[in-house]
């Protein structure tokens, strides 16, 4: 809950505020002070501190230390809506649509098994590591989705956690557990087919693979054969809908 503000701080307030709306950015401290005719950069700190305190301004923790001090206004989604970057994503790299199809062989697999036909494949150097699909119903583990199969079948294989150097191909864009995955396991590159508007968390409801306050940051390519994969989802649950229910 934010409590009233003293003159001071609704000056400084005020002062950042202006400032973001106009340049998208952070005024310095040194700006700051000027504003509120202080000399002291320390009073100024004191009265961003009391801001915060009282709920108005946010620090940004993400930020390098040079801007680390720097503050989100409480109107800040007003004045500046394009404060963080959004997720980049690159063009796609000549193999990717030859691997985008061996990860859909996966999918198809996985649908044939009657489970959700995601499917993936994990590459490096021009070479296959692993490949799975979905096992979610085979193995009654809520885990057991492709990516985290692949990756786990890869750091196996290669006797090693860290993924560096390689490319995970994937069907479906990630959701928040795998994405998590890939950036603990270190994969270069993430190519995905089909955008995931429920649970995606590579793009469309947040971008965890290039999240700045984490440690790595995984190349992004999305939509190599997405049409093919969503159909492959779309003709999955449709099939499923349209049939009776089974008997107990
Ligand atoms: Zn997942």
């Amino acid at each position: 809950m934010r409590q009233a503000l003293r003159p001071r701080e609704q000056r400084l307030l005020d002062y950042l505020t202006a400032f973001l709306h106009e340049n998208g950015f952070q005024p310095s401290i040194r700006e700051m002070g000027e504003a509120l005719g202080l000399k002291s950069t320390r009073t100024v700190y004191a009265v961003l501190g009391r801001l915060e305190g009282k709920g108005w301004i946010e620090r940004d923790r993400s930020r390098s230390r040079a801007v680390r001090l720097l503050t989100r206004a409480a109107s800040w989604e007003d004045v500046a809506p394009e404060r963080e970057p959004g997720p980049v994503f690159d063009p796609p790299e000549p193999a990717d649509t030859q691997w985008m199809m061996r990860a859909l062989e996966q999918a198809i697999a996985a649908g044939a098994a009657e489970e959700v036909p995601v499917g993936a494949v994990l590459v490096r150097e021009g070479r296959l590591i692993a490949e799975s699909h979905n096992r979610t119903r085979t193995t009654g583990d809520p885990t057991a989705h492709a990516e985290m199969v692949a990756l786990r079948r890869a750091a196996e294989r290669i006797g090693e956690a860290r993924l560096e150097g390689a490319t995970l191909y994937v069907t479906l864009e990630p959701c928040a557990m795998c994405a998590g995955a890939i950036v603990l396991a270190k994969v270069s590159r993430l190519v995905y087919a089909a955008t995931d508007p429920k649970t995606g968390m590579c793009g469309s409801l947040g971008c965890i693979v290039q999240d700045r306050r984490l440690n790595h940051r995984t190349r992004t390519t999305r939509g190599v054969l997405a049409d093919s994969a969503g159909a492959l989802l779309r003709g999955f649950f449709q099939d499923r809908r349209s049939r009776p229910p089974a008997r107990p």
